[in-house]
């Protein structure tokens, strides 16, 4: 898909989204937080729903746990900039709760579709709930397994919507990072996982 056709989807998905009433979230919706980065992004890393301060600014991981997933970007250097973040709900529950069954069903679409549009190679999903969403969705065996098992490793996936193969690499939540170096640590090397794949597609 030439970057013309691509910047007009994902245009349409935004658009979509900013008027989306599928399910509750909206009526407590400051902005809502479509995605950000480069739709040609080779690495799309996927987290759970805005916090507090991505609802204020529309912006995806821009409060502590962004904080620490930019050191991370950095320790290996990828840019911010070259990569795609989004997230499993595109509007923040109310006090961070865990989202919803029927809101993942009435938000996930969109976020199939920008993976469908973006094309990445790399899905790095952030935390328990996008690594079960996103490895169950693709039809990855032992999908529920915790995500101390299954981070760093390395899961060969297809897309059930496009048919297009990725590999997805589960991580844990740069949150989990904030107060817990041991975890911090694990990220780091997990990074370095990441950034060594990213040199192979
Ligand atoms: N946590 C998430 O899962 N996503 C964000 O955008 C911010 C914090």
């Amino acid at each position: 898909m030439d970057q013309n056709q691509k910047d007009k989807l994902l245009l349409a998905i935004k658009e979509e989204v900013i008027a989306c009433r599928k399910c509750e979230l909206y009526k407590t919706r400051i902005l809502p937080v479509v995605g950000q980065g480069s739709h040609d992004a080779k690495i799309m890393f996927i987290g759970e729903a805005p916090g507090a301060n991505e609802s204020k600014t529309g912006v995806p991981f821009c409060g502590s746990a962004g904080q620490i997933l930019n050191q991370l970007l950095e320790s290996v250097g990828i840019k911010r900039e070259e990569v795609y973040i989004a997230n499993i709900l595109k509007d923040r529950p109310p006090g961070n709760r865990e989202p919803a069954p029927e809101e993942i069903v009435a938000c996930a679409p969109y976020l199939l579709r920008q993976i469908a549009v973006i094309e990445p190679k790399i899905i790095a999903t952030l935390g328990n709930y996008a690594t079960h969403f996103i490895l169950e969705q693709f039809g990855v065996p032992n999908s529920r397994l915790g995500i101390s098992q299954l981070r760093g490793k390395k899961f060969a996936a297809r897309d059930p919507l496009t048919q297009k193969s990725y590999a997805i690499i589960p991580l844990y939540h740069p949150a989990v990072a904030v107060y817990d170096s041991r975890k911090l640590d694990s990220l780091k090397d997990d990074f370095k996982i990441l950034g060594e794949q990213l040199k192979e597609v």
